[in-house]
């Protein structure tokens, strides 16, 4: 036997969404079936039943409530899965036979932008790619707020994947091509294929900033998202492109192991840059902050308009805790456009709409009569919007959250709908009225006048009273168990005209409101530009905040290439310490001395001390004052770091691998005009490996890149270096023996440190006695047998009793030129040298 018709209109609209659960609505309910059902009843642990429909098979179904739909909704794309949301389009009652259903609406996990899961303070953006020569276009799109960019990512797989982890992107569109490519490799997101191989017009001046071979992947995006969100989307901003060298990059690893937006075990945002600066009182603003570390800037002028606003803002603190309190008032105003560009936007979304736009004026106010020319300037970018506010002045003052329910309109905007309401009004009182009058007339002091759907108005009376009623008059229409209602002609003719104003009244609001939602669609890109200034505002202020809080300064900029901190802090872990003293430290790096190699004993601030300078740029280039005394600084164009190896354990390649490919990374894209921060190279092998390594790198990077570098080392073997190569200096970070114990100093002073204070520390982990003592006897016999250390690390000591294989390979490092390798070369040429000696 054929399945049934609503069947076989199930089976047709499945075979369209394969990779989705497809909510198939009947009645109140959304209805899964066959496979769907029996996964879902699972992820959802709701109950699985069974019906009939086709033939004797028993087809799996189970189903959740409409009304409740969204919270099952965003269960299932949490866990990375997509929605099919398929309505009856049709009225039941009018239609013979199967109701015409269609899908709506294509949930995933890049276009979900309602529900619990949604956090208002991040972007959610949804992305497309696609593959050229020597790397990828990237483009991306929040569908809330309707930002957009588009970007070029060197590199293979793995960079991209990296990027989009960075962005937080959980689903990435590609072509069939791309999917077979990434298929394996990605695994927490979820690959949408969106086949498409022309481009529309209409998407052109979407794209029109960026270049031709990064369009593709912004055309390939704005399909999918016309094609599952079903509509046109007003909202979507032009796709923003930004120029290398107007940006400071920052890699993935770097950016994790500097802590600017996530700690570097991951997830957490306490004890990150982001946490320190977040002082923004709107969720737009703390998008923008996160937008703005994500993407610091390598152009002076961008950098000091931000800088001259953060200076006008400290300078007026009353001011700016107006603006602030004016800014707490307004609304998410792009997840508000994005609404209104949707079609979803509530009364009560258009009600905060207008009450944002109203504090606009008073902000506008506050920065213009400050007196201070840049506050005036940037007061003037900010668009009053006035034709919206004149719009929305239909809105009534408080909304009900349902948009059909009435109450939406004010009184006195629309004529028709005035007379409606009145209409409706008079006839309730006239009940309110009839009621008394029935009372007085029967008697009945319990009497009243009720309301429902089935019946409409009716008069009850209870049991004991029944034999007072004017049954002249009143006709039975119900009976309850201890009431009896009634209607007479004259309240049905009363409830006729009430019912049909009402409903009058309802279909007209509703009209009207829909029309007024239409028209400020046309605004949408004057108040996303507004959203945008004044997130920048909300940063700005965060900035000034944060400076005066933390006694940070104003840094200047150079043309040149040099760094001159003095008493520098890491901020970060300065607000840790709590009320302990950081000790702050200079950073100068010269022309003439642009490398420092920096030594002292574990837990002395080495690693600190790096972060803090690289810190001090970062938060320079988002327009940020600077924890120091002062600051001079170059423009940097990128910051590349190899510090810790906690995050290397997750991707399952070997710390020293790891430790490679990041030298290499740094390495190969680093300019003059970048800052290198190596954190103890070579730790991962064994010493000789690891000094050899260190210091060809050390070597390429000064004869080669010329970049502004801190290197720390634990060999102090390498601290020699400093007398061939001109532009290193030593440095240590000081500590002193008190009473048999380690105190440390954290203060970084010129010169080599001169003693290792391993078995201190190792006190201070609490290592048992007899494990210390030894430990203390055996440093004893090694610093009594210590030859002097070599100037050359190619002439070690340990290849002293020696046989043939070991000459050759001793032949072969002092031939070997270092300074022409690669680090990776480096590498292989070790392990080959090593393979010589156990053959
Ligand atoms: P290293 O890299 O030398 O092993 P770290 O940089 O990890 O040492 O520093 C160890 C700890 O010392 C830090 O967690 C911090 O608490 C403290 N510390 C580092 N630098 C300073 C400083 N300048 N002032 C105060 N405390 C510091």
């Amino acid at each position: 036997m054929a399945p049934t018709p609503m069947i076989q209109q199930y089976l047709q609209v499945k075979s369209d969404y394969q990779d989705a659960f497809l909510f198939f609505r009947l009645g109140d309910f959304y209805e899964m079936f066959y496979e769907d059902a029996l996964k879902a009843s699972q992820l959802l642990e709701i109950t699985l039943t069974s019906r009939g429909g086709n033939g004797d098979e028993r087809i799996p179904m189970c189903g959740v409530p409409h009304h409740a739909a969204q919270n099952y909704i965003d269960q299932l794309i949490m866990k990375g899965n997509k929605v099919a949301i398929c309505e009856q389009v049709e009225d039941p009652k009018m239609t013979k036979g199967v109701v015409k259903r269609e899908v709506v609406r294509l949930i995933t996990p890049g276009t979900h932008t309602e529900g619990k899961s949604i956090d208002s303070k991040s972007n959610h953006f949804l992305a497309a790619a696609e593959q050229l020569d020597d790397g990828f276009a990237l483009s991306y799109v929040d569908i809330s707020t309707g930002e957009a960019s588009s970007t070029y990512i060197a590199g293979a797989e793995k960079s991209l994947l990296q990027e989009l982890q960075s962005l937080n992107i959980k689903e990435l569109v590609v072509s069939e091509q791309l999917y077979l490519l990434l298929n394996e490799t990605a695994q927490d997101l979820v690959l949408s294929i969106e086949p498409m191989d022309f481009a529309f017009d209409e998407n052109e001046t979407l794209l029109a900033e960026c270049p031709e071979e990064l369009k593709m992947s912004g055309q390939r995006l704005l399909a999918y998202i016309a094609r599952t969100q079903k509509q046109s989307l007003h909202h979507i901003q032009a796709f923003s492109y930004n120029e290398n060298g107007q940006l400071l990059t920052i890699d993935f690893h770097s950016k994790r192991n500097l802590e600017l937006l996530e700690s570097i075990r991951g997830g957490e945002t306490k004890g990150t840059l982001l946490w320190l600066l977040d002082e923004t009182v709107t969720a737009m603003g703390s998008r923008k902050l996160k937008q703005w570390l994500h993407q610091p800037l390598a152009n002076k002028w961008m950098i000091e308009k931000r800088q001259h606003m953060v200076e006008a803002l400290i300078d007026q603190y009353f001011v700016r805790a107006d603006l602030q309190d004016l800014l707490k008032e307004v609304y998410d105003l792009e997840r508000l456009s994005g609404r209104i560009a949707f079609g979803s936007a509530s009364g009560r979304d258009l009600a905060q709409l207008r009450s944002s736009l109203e504090k606009v004026p008073s902000i506008i106010e506050g920065l213009s009569s400050a007196g201070n020319g840049t506050l005036e300037t940037f007061s003037s970018k900010l668009d009053r919007c006035g034709e919206v506010c004149s719009l929305l002045e239909a809105i009534s003052d408080n909304p009900p959250l349902s948009s059909k329910e009435g109450g939406v309109i004010r009184d006195g905007y629309h004529e028709q709908l005035d007379e409606y309401r009145y209409a409706s009004r008079n006839g309730k009182d006239w009940i309110a009225q009839l009621e008394q009058q029935e009372r007085q007339k029967t008697g009945i002091k319990s009497l009243k006048i009720g309301y429902n759907r089935i019946f409409g108005y009716y008069i009850e009376v209870s049991k004991a009273n029944m034999h007072l009623a004017d049954l002249d008059r009143y006709e039975r229409k119900q009976t309850l168990a201890n009431a009896e209602r009634y209607i007479t002609p004259e309240l049905k003719e009363k409830e006729a005209l009430i019912l049909t104003a009402e409903e009058q009244s309802l279909t007209l609001e509703y009209e009207l409101f829909v029309e007024i939602r239409e028209q400020v669609k046309q605004y949408i890109n004057r108040i996303q530009k507004l959203a945008s200034t004044l997130s920048e505002l909300d940063v700005l202020m965060s900035f000034s905040n944060v400076a005066e809080k933390y006694r940070f300064v104003k840094p200047d900029f150079n043309d040149s290439t040099e760094i001159a901190i003095i008493e520098g802090r890491h901020p970060v872990v300065e607000k840790m310490l709590n009320k302990q003293h950081y000790v702050p430290n200079d950073c100068v790096l010269t022309d003439e001395h642009n490398m420092l190699l920096i030594t002292g004993p574990n837990m002395s601030g080495k690693s600190t001390y790096m972060r803090q300078v690289a810190l001090t740029i970062v938060l320079a280039q988002i327009g940020s004052y600077v924890p120091a005394e002062s600051a001079n600084l170059p423009i940097v164009d990128q910051i590349f770091t190899r510090i810790g190896a906690a995050d290397d354990l997750v991707s399952g390649q070997s710390t020293f691998m790891v430790e490679m490919l990041e030298s290499q990374y740094a390495i190969t894209h680093a300019t003059e005009r970048s800052l290198l921060l190596f954190d103890e190279i070579g730790r991962g092998t064994s010493t000789y490996d690891g000094m050899a390594l260190a210091q060809s790198m050390i070597e390429y990077i000064h004869e080669h890149i010329g970049a502004n570098t801190l290197f720390s080392t634990h060999y102090h073997e390498l601290t020699t270096l400093e007398q061939s190569l001109n532009k290193l200096s030593n440095v240590h970070v000081a500590a002193m023996e008190q009473s048999g114990k380690v105190v440390f100093l954290h203060k970084v002073k010129k010169g080599p440190a001169d003693k290792s204070y391993g078995v201190h520390v190792a006190e201070l982990a609490n290592l048992p006695q007899p494990i210390l003592s030894r430990a203390r006897e055996l440093l004893k016999t090694f610093e009594k047998n210590k030859k002097q250390p070599s100037n050359q690390v190619e002439q070690l000591s340990f290849f002293d009793s020696r046989d043939s294989g070991q000459d050759e390979v001793l032949q072969a490092i002092s031939e070997a030129r270092v300074s022409e390798m690669t680090p990776l070369q480096a590498l292989q040429m070790i392990n080959d040298l090593q393979n010589k000696l156990t053959d």
